[in-house]
């Protein structure tokens, strides 16, 4: 009997996994499995959880509907808790696997325990294959090699764009083999020592985490409530759920592939309408890959204090009183404050806030920018650790594109966006 472990990582789903496809094409039956490593809760440099409660409920839910879909096609998902390089070597020896195959991640912490497990499993025997199901285009299919990655993401853009190659989304299993898995539970968030989210419902994102509730997004916000042709004028909103497509928590876990949503658009442009929106979110996902393949590229310097591109050094302040006013909303600058308590409350903040907080962070009160990544790695539901560090050294203007100073006017950016004060008043009251 052929056996291949499937470890999920950020790639919680079914639909196109090329990971779970392949492994079942090559096999007689599989072994899924997701570890909860201890070190997803732990904190980071600046003492904040690296999972805070909206983020780590949403992958609980993710991982919990994983598991059913898995049972509804025959299967089942070992759930584990500790360290994955420790223990997928011992699952593949006692269902007698011949090879792991997981999704490959970029970034320092997680290549670390990709290593650390590859010498694991080549001290037993036991062989491995990585995918890379993360990005709307496949870093084979990028025009150019990856230590060419363009600084700029315009660059990036119009070479990506000459030659479009987007591969089509894989099929969804719907039976698949396993053996008889031992008895596994999930875990709860009280087991990590977090706290349950207390819902809001003031926020623009109430959804759960899972495929099927990613996938029932999509369906709304194209087809049910055809949102997506009126995206390029609605994206700078800041109330309520259908001002942007809220399809970053899903992507940022895999619950939802960029590939997916693409062939989703191209379908809702062939059946209803092409035009500068449907161009535009397609645009976006494009800055989604732009940032995983500059941190691919730029490795442990994506994340240091004065950046990757040479740009000038900066004075930064790790200043704890000025940063917890930021962060609590009590800097006395209204439309700061009304985004920060969203996210305290939420753990969402619309893009116009996250550029706006970010700017009066770095640029008027002179905090380090790695301390309010930090805090936005802690807090956002959608936390992806290459947008989210990209966008903020991006803003500080010590990464991609370092020429352009990017310092919001606070004010003239409220009364452009929320002109009647309703954000404001929604979150200060
Ligand atoms: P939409 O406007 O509907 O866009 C569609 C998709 O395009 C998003 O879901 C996202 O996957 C992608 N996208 C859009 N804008 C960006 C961008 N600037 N960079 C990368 N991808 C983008 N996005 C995250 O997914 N995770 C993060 O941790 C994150 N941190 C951020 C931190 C800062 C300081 C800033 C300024 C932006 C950050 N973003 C992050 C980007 C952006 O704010 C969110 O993707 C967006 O607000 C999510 O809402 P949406 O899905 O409705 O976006």
């Amino acid at each position: 009997m052929k056996t291949k472990i499937v470890w999920f990582r950020n790639d919680l789903r079914l639909h196109d996994n090329q990971c779970l496809v392949e492994a079942i094409e090559k096999s007689d039956q599989i072994v899924a499995v997701f570890v909860f490593d201890p070190r997803l809760f732990g904190t980071g440099k600046f003492g904040f959880p690296k999972s805070g409660s909206f983020k780590a409920n949403f992958l609980m839910e993710a991982v919990s509907e994983l598991k059913k879909s898995l049972q509804n096609c025959g299967s089942d998902l070992l759930v584990l808790k500790g360290k994955p390089e420790e223990l997928l070597p011992e699952v593949a020896i006692k269902y007698n696997a011949s090879a792991i195959y997981f999704s490959k991640e970029v970034t320092p912490e997680e290549v670390k325990i990709e290593d650390e497990l590859l010498k694991a499993l080549s001290k037993k025997n036991i062989d491995w294959k990585m995918f890379s199901t993360f990005t709307l285009i496949e870093t084979e299919n990028l025009p150019f090699p990856l230590h060419q990655m363009p600084q700029m993401f315009t660059k990036f853009r119009k070479l990506v764009e000459g030659d479009l190659q987007i591969n089509k989304p894989l099929v969804t299993p719907i039976k698949i083999e396993s053996p008889l898995l031992d008895q596994n539970q999930m875990p709860d968030l009280a087991d990590f020592g977090i706290p349950i989210p207390v819902a809001d419902n003031r926020s623009a994102f109430p959804c759960k985490g899972g495929e099927k509730q990613g996938q029932k997004r999509v369906t709304e916000y194209l087809w049910d409530k055809d949102l997506l042709k009126n995206y390029f004028d609605t994206r700078n909103g800041l109330i309520g759920t259908d001002y942007s497509s809220k399809f970053s928590p899903w992507l940022a876990i895999g619950c939802l592939s960029p590939r997916y949503i693409y062939a989703e658009v191209k379908r809702y442009e062939a059946e209803r309408i092409e035009n500068k929106s449907t161009y535009w979110l397609i645009f976006e996902l494009l800055w989604r890959d732009f940032f995983h393949f500059t941190a691919a590229k730029h490795y442990n310097r994506f994340f240091a204090q004065d950046g990757y591109n040479n740009a000038p050094k900066r004075e930064w302040e790790d200043n704890r009183e000025k940063f917890d006013k930021w962060k609590e909303g009590n800097t006395g600058v209204d439309f700061i404050d009304a985004n920060m308590r969203e996210l305290k409350n939420t753990g969402f903040m619309s893009n116009r806030g996250r550029q706006n907080v970010a700017s009066y962070l770095i640029n008027d009160l002179k905090v380090n920018w790695l301390m309010g990544a930090e805090y936005f790695e802690s807090m956002l539901i959608d936390h992806d650790v290459c947008s989210n560090y990209g966008n903020w050294s991006y803003l500080a203007g010590i990464g991609a594109d370092p020429r352009e100073n990017r310092i919001f006017n606070i004010e003239k950016q409220a009364n452009n966006y929320d002109p009647k004060g309703e954000y404001r008043k929604l979150w200060l009251n």
